[in-house]
């Protein structure tokens, strides 16, 4: 089978079947990561879902955006990336291997990101795969743009109506990532990720999944951690996400788009101000 179009779907509970596009980002099969991957691709199936895998560094993935990415733009005029990026998207001119990942995230009914925290962050790779992926027209750019409508983003977009889900391992201990923490809070450091990258063409974000200490573990800390992992599978498509609020739902001011005075939960400042807990209680 090709492992980086890994399409199947059992003949099982072909009622309940989900999509579910898995992207990987780890240089090495035989790695943590790579083990993960597999564990949940093999569990999804189990399940009766359909699964693609998106296996970056096998696909050879080119990360750069850059002139290459637009074939039919006139080379001798300067390269303006959202430009182009509009062009490309509209005329469906843009490589296939893009238009490939974006036919991809049609189909998916959830996406799952899994990769190891490098440098408190995702793997070059995968952020390549985001910028060259999330068009304008696709990721961006969407519905109407004015001072009473700043597109269709945060919670609303092209893949509104589907779930995704950070799978990330790290080598720090989970205390180095609490809220009093050397690295900073994870849910801060992931921020960027779920509301930046993942909410804001639409998602539903689920809380992520964190593997701490990672860097040594023996088969029974491989065996516990790949079963709480699976065990998260099984909520993909119950489980409350977290609760972003959306930008057009009322809650920001407008055209500055600052959320309202009083909106906030006591105390809360910074990222914390753009998470509405019952409204991730009513989506559950
Ligand atoms: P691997 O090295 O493949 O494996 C880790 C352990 O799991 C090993 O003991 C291995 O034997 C075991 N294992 C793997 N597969 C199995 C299996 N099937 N069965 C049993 N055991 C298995 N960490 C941070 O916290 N913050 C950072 O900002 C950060 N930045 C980094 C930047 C870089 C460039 C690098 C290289 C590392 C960084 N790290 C950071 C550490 C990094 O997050 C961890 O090394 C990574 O998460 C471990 O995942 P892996 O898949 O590479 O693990």
């Amino acid at each position: 089978m090709n492992p980086t179009n890994e399409a199947s779907q059992s003949a099982a509970t072909a009622t309940a079947a989900k999509r579910v596009l898995i992207v990987y980002a780890h240089p090495e099969p035989e790695s943590l990561n790579g083990s993960l991957k597999d564990a949940m691709r093999e569990h999804l199936l189990a399940s009766g879902h359909e699964v693609q895998v998106s296996d970056l560094y096998a696909m050879k993935w080119k990360a750069e955006v850059d002139a290459d990415d637009f074939p039919q733009r006139d080379r001798a005029a300067k390269l303006i990336v959202p430009s182009d990026s509009r062009r490309a998207f509209d005329s469906d001119a843009l490589t296939e291997d893009v238009r490939l990942e974006q036919d991809k995230l049609r189909w998916a009914d959830a996406l799952i990101l899994q990769f190891p925290l490098w440098w408190f962050s995702m793997p070059a790779i995968l952020k390549g795969w985001f910028d060259r992926v999330y068009a304008n027209g696709f990721a961006y750019g969407v519905g109407e743009h004015s001072d009473r409508h700043w597109g269709d983003r945060y919670g609303e977009g092209k893949l509104a109506g589907k779930r995704a889900l950070v799978s990330v391992t790290a080598g720090g201990w989970q205390e180095h990532y609490s809220p009093r923490g050397i690295n900073g809070p994870i849910d801060d450091m992931l921020f960027p990720i779920n509301h930046g990258v993942l909410h804001y063409p639409g998602f539903e974000v689920l809380p992520s999944f964190v593997a701490y200490r990672t860097g040594r573990l023996d088969a029974a800390q491989f065996a516990a951690l790949r079963e709480r992992l699976v065990e998260r599978l099984d909520g993909l498509w119950t489980d409350a996400p977290i609760g972003y609020r959306r930008q057009n739902a009322g809650d920001y001011e407008l055209p500055a788009l600052t959320l309202r005075p009083g909106l906030e939960r006591q105390g809360a400042q910074g990222f914390a101000l753009h998470v509405d807990d019952a409204a991730a209680r009513l989506a559950s």
